[in-house]
């Protein structure tokens, strides 16, 4: 019933202006906004706002950044006895918003990269479905991944973003989640379908692998089943998040004890309605929001 996301934890300051400078230029935009993200923290979010009991794992540091990072999570009712406050600065993200919709970030890292595998829990028994991204080190997620799976729990990884593939994570991971880009991280080269390409990851330790495909939907094939989702009809205002949804909700919907293509649905569903407002966690949506797009 309960889930574990090991992850990272982000203030993001977003800045709008005409356009992203070019190296050595300065561009004058608009005030800045500070706002929660970091992969881990967003998929925290919704998996919380989705009906999920949910504990983060992960860092912050001791400075200003700190509460706005956590605004969010503590909104949400993330269980945050696993955060550990680190004498490293908060994770921040960089954000310039063009006119043109373009984006250019700059993350640092801060805390999240040192996380080490000894601030992981060692008692896993409250835990059935584990959550991981690539924000933290990749060691942090084997560790995570290697002892979830011994313990019984679900294992899903969303490969976000892109990085040399760990072939000891895949082995330990049950449902990997990326998007195209992500995606041609693992495969081999070579331009097949989608589709072949993520049947040929399921020989490498996932028994479930989705890949989304922006406002096409998403795609997620396992040892006997293909199912192509198309995506809920939105007029989106901001995809930033979408993916996060997605990954947060699936993992609470099979958590709560759904079966795939019900999960799948109700994180296509949810991904759509965060696109329907702007920011990541201030636009996604609550279990009774998703439960009337259901209906
Ligand atoms: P990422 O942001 O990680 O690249 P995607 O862009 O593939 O992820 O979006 C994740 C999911 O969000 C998609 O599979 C889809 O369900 C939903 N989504 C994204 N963009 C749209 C859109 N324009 N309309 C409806 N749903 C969308």
């Amino acid at each position: 019933m309960s889930v574990l996301v090991v992850g990272s934890v982000n203030a993001d300051v977003t800045v709008r202006a005409a356009r992203i400078p070019a190296p050595g230029e300065t561009v004058l935009g608009e005030e800045a906004r500070v706002s929660p993200g970091g992969k881990g923290a967003n998929q925290a979010v919704a998996a919380a706002l989705a009906g999920s009991s949910v504990t983060l794992c992960g860092a912050v540091g001791r400075d200003t950044f700190r509460a706005p990072a956590l605004s969010g999570l503590t909104r949400a009712g993330v269980n945050l006895a696993h955060l550990h406050e680190l004498a490293a600065p908060t994770g921040l993200a960089l954000i310039t918003v063009a006119a043109s919709g373009e984006n250019a970030i700059t993350v640092a890292s801060g805390a999240n990269a040192r996380v080490t595998p000894a601030y992981l829990p060692t008692d896993l028994s409250g835990f059935t479905h584990l959550l991981l991204q690539n924000e933290l080190p990749s060691e942090v997620n084997r560790e995570a991944a290697r002892h979830a799976h011994a313990a019984g729990l679900t294992v899903l990884y969303n490969a976000a973003p892109a990085r040399d593939p760990d072939p000891d994570l895949l082995a330990h991971t049950h449902h990997l989640i990326v998007n195209e880009h992500e995606l041609a991280a693992f495969a081999s080269g070579g331009g097949e379908a989608l589709e072949t390409q993520a049947r040929a990851l399921l020989t490498r330790g996932p028994r479930a692998v989705t890949v989304t495909l922006g406002a096409r939907g998403s795609l997620t094939v396992t040892a006997d089943a293909v199912d192509r989702l198309p995506a809920f009809p939105v007029t989106p205002v901001d995809t930033t998040g979408a993916g996060d949804t997605f990954c947060g909700v699936l993992t609470a919907w099979l958590a709560q004890g759904h079966p795939l293509p019900t999960a799948l649905h109700a994180a296509g569903v949810a991904a759509a309605l965060a696109c329907t407002r702007p920011g990541a966690q201030d636009a996604m949506p609550d279990r009774a929001e998703i439960a009337a797009a259901l209906a």
